[in-house]
């Protein structure tokens, strides 16, 4: 545990501090190469080799000097987890020593003999390279752990072929996607300045703290990330009193340290705070470019655990750690923004910012309606399932919260009432009236939307807490990059570009504006609301993915260059084979914990019973509840060893079946519901054995014991 004074030293100057950022390249480089590099990261420019080599040695020059003694490339396969391989700088020299070496050539191409990454049938064994090349919109950084320093560098991870492996290259491509069309807009509303646009991500992370004690005593935790058993006790979260509390000491503490890890390598951690459930937290960095946002973000996860267990912890992303308490997810804040500063969803001052503003909104409402089915599959994995249509969580229905005044200015216009009403009762005229000011809503205002608009970008509630938000940013930015090229093909033929805007938007919205709702979105009416204005529900990560092999998603896709149709298919099988492989293993842990754990204790208990009880029969003392109870127990039991046989069954038989979309459904329709009917039976037991005899620490230890 490391405390840090810091009046000693200052979080300014420690920010940062692990981290090769434009400010230290400014610092380091020949000034025209610094120029290279900012014109590379703006789009403009490839990278050289030549530029590299002189990049390469002063970051090795500024990571030696730190300390570090390899270097790795890090970047994200489509396992969802980040990947590194670590080399180290030495190259001998032939006379018994070595140098420190880094070429241009190390720095923009790694080659991870990569073979066991999941391609999805892209790339056969025999030619496992894979290419990975730095990502120099997302800064290099330095880990440190107690032996020694990293120098890690942000990569995108490519095949021999040219193929996507990872999660990075698709977002890269639909960022460029979404700017070619944002631009085209902007030119046609009359913007000359603005070269290119980018997105700003901010996600909000939740997670859960247990004490390593209890966690190193549950394999399902360790081994899943889940608990697979397990009862509340009597106090749950209906209290609420969890919610912003007091942190604990050691929690605080944890907290600290965490900040300080993050600051350190340039993340800006701004705000925590206990969440809703008994020993829920949340971490918000402040937003940050969509690349180096998903950067920050694996980090943010990885260090969660490290720093969880420097402080006799661990920290738990999983999507639905324990049930009946609330699930962990992720707030993807994103927003479109301009090279010259300009954020395109701020409400803005004068009439052409408005007209500008509600185009852009437009847009994203079209955006959700049209591809709400890849939305929802931009979040379809197996531990979202146990959030999304869960009470407690965004439902697995795509709408848009708009907030009162927005939606009246949009209806407005869709009326033909040739604007919005402002405060003062005057209409707008779109591009020659401003509009009345929006209140600035807090997203806590309605927090049951999967998508809201918060005053100044859109907040996406369904992603995962455990995912990459790679994957929902890029179909979130391909889906906008099309509506706004269709825009723009309206945009650029139109005379009159106020009358265009007015109509683009008037027809935009009164098609799509049924995603548009203000409601509570958890009631059983939205439900009923939404199936009347046929928006899908899509309840399972099974069915969501497949809209993911439709002739129409493969099209979008490679139309904005971001993924080939074998891409899309080898994506849709590699996911797949993740949710299958998840649930095979829980099911596997299910029978093992079930077989070796619950059912020997549990026999043991009811012996200790019967001994018990025939003491108490032999003096003539039996009470009848003693007697009922073993009996149940006994019952239990019996239903538990068969309950756990058919699980057994259904696992074989799924595991048996080759096609992967027919295997992925025998785990979510079979294994899934025979699991939860293991559960029941171990619940029920863990109910009426007493708490010293029950093998496992329960819910009371995991979730208020810190
Ligand atoms: P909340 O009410 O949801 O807590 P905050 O204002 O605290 O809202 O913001 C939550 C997250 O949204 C933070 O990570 C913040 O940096 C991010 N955010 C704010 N503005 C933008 C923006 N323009 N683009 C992307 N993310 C943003
Ligand atoms: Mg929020």
């Amino acid at each position: 545990m490391s405390v840090i004074d810091f009046t000693k030293t200052p979080v300014a100057e420690l920010f940062g501090s692990n981290c090769f950022s434009n400010a230290v390249m400014k610092e380091r480089l020949p000034k025209n190469i610094y120029k290279e590099i900012l014109a590379v990261q703006a789009g403009e420019k490839e990278l050289t080799l030549a530029v590299a080599e002189v990049v390469a040695a002063v970051m090795r020059d500024w990571a030696i000097s730190k300390g570090a003694s390899h270097y790795t490339h890090w970047f994200q396969p489509l396992t969802g987890l980040t990947a590194e391989k670590h080399d180290s700088f030495i190259a001998p020299t032939g006379d018994g020593k070595v140098i420190m070496e880094f070429s241009g050539k190390e720095l923009v191409k790694g080659e991870p003999d990569a073979s066991s990454f999941p391609s999805g049938g892209l790339r056969a064994t025999f030619e496992a390279r894979g290419y990975t090349a730095w990502d120099v919109t997302s800064p290099a950084f330095l880990k440190q752990d107690p032996t020694g320093t990293t120098l890690c560098i942000p990569t995108a991870f490519i095949s021999y072929y040219g193929q996507a492996l990872d999660k990075k290259v698709p977002l890269l491509k639909s960022v460029d996607a979404l700017s070619v069309q944002a631009i085209r807009v902007l030119r046609a509303l009359g913007n000359e300045t603005s070269r290119r646009l980018f997105t700003t991500v901010g996600p909000e992370q939740e997670y859960f703290l247990v004490d390593k004690e209890y966690f190193d005593k549950r394999p399902d935790l360790l081994l899943t990330g889940r608990t697979v058993f397990g009862v509340l006790p009597a106090k749950g979260q209906e209290m609420e009193d969890h919610y912003f509390g007091a942190l604990k000491e050691k929690v605080a503490g944890f907290m600290r340290e965490l900040n300080t890890e993050l600051w350190k390598v340039g993340i800006p951690a701004k705000t925590q705070h206990n969440e809703v459930a008994p020993n829920q937290f949340e971490i918000a960095p402040v937003f940050l470019n969509s690349t180096a946002a998903v950067d920050a973000n694996q980090l943010v996860m990885e260090t969660i655990k490290t720093v969880a267990r420097r402080h006799g912890m661990e920290g738990l992303l999983h999507e639905k750690p324990f049930a009946g308490v609330n699930g962990s997810g992720k707030h993807n804040n994103w927003s479109m923004a301009t090279d010259d500063g300009v954020n395109l969803f701020e409400p803005g001052e004068n009439p052409e910012a408005n007209a500008r503003f509600l185009l852009f909104a437009a847009a994203v409402v079209e955006a959700v309606d049209r591809y709400a089915l890849l939305i929802r599959a931009s979040v379809a994995t197996s531990g979202n399932d146990h959030r999304l249509g869960a009470n407690e969580a965004p439902p697995a229905i795509v709408s848009i919260f708009f907030g009162g005044p927005l939606t009246e200015i949009f209806d407005n216009i869709a009326e033909g009432k040739s604007g919005g009403k402002t405060e003062s009762g005057s209409v707008i005229k779109l591009g020659v009236t401003s509009l009345p000011a929006l209140p600035k809503d807090v997203s806590d205002r309605n927090r049951t939307s999967p998508f809201a608009f918060t005053g100044n970008k859109f907040e996406f509630r369904m992603v995962g807490s455990s995912q990459s938000i790679a994957t929902p940013n890029t179909y979130l930015n391909v889906a906008v990059a099309q509506v706004l090229k269709e825009y723009a093909d309206k945009l650029e033929k139109a005379p009159n570009k106020n009358e265009a805007i007015q109509n683009i938007i008037k027809e935009s919205y009164s098609k799509h504006k049924r995603v548009i709702f203000n409601g509570n979105g958890y009631t059983d009416e939205w439900v009923r609301e939404a199936e009347r204005r046929g928006l899908p529900n899509v309840k399972n990560a099974v069915d969501a993915l497949s809209v993911l092999i439709r002739s129409e998603s493969i099209a979008l896709f490679e139309d904005h260059g971001v993924f080939t149709k074998e891409e899309s298919e080898s994506r849709y099988h590699i996911y797949l084979e993740k949710y299958s492989k998840q649930i095979n293993i829980e099911a596997g842990i299910t029978i093992e914990l079930a077989r070796r754990v619950i059912f020997p204790s549990v026999s043991d208990f009811s012996a200790k019973l019967a001994k018990d009880a025939a003491a108490l029969a032999a003096i003539g003392a039996v009470s009848s509840a003693q007697e009922k109870r073993a009996k149940r127990i006994a019952e239990l039991t019996s239903e538990l060893f068969d309950e756990t046989a058919k699980l057994e069954t259904v696992l074989g038989e799924a595991q048996d079946t080759a096609d992967v979309q027919a295997q992925a459904k025998a785990y979510f329709e079979k294994v899934r519901p025979s699991m939860d009917n293991v559960r029941e039976k171990v619940d029920a037991l863990e109910k009426l054995v007493s708490k010293e005899a029950w093998p496992l620490p329960g819910y009371e230890e995991l979730l208020f014991k810190l």
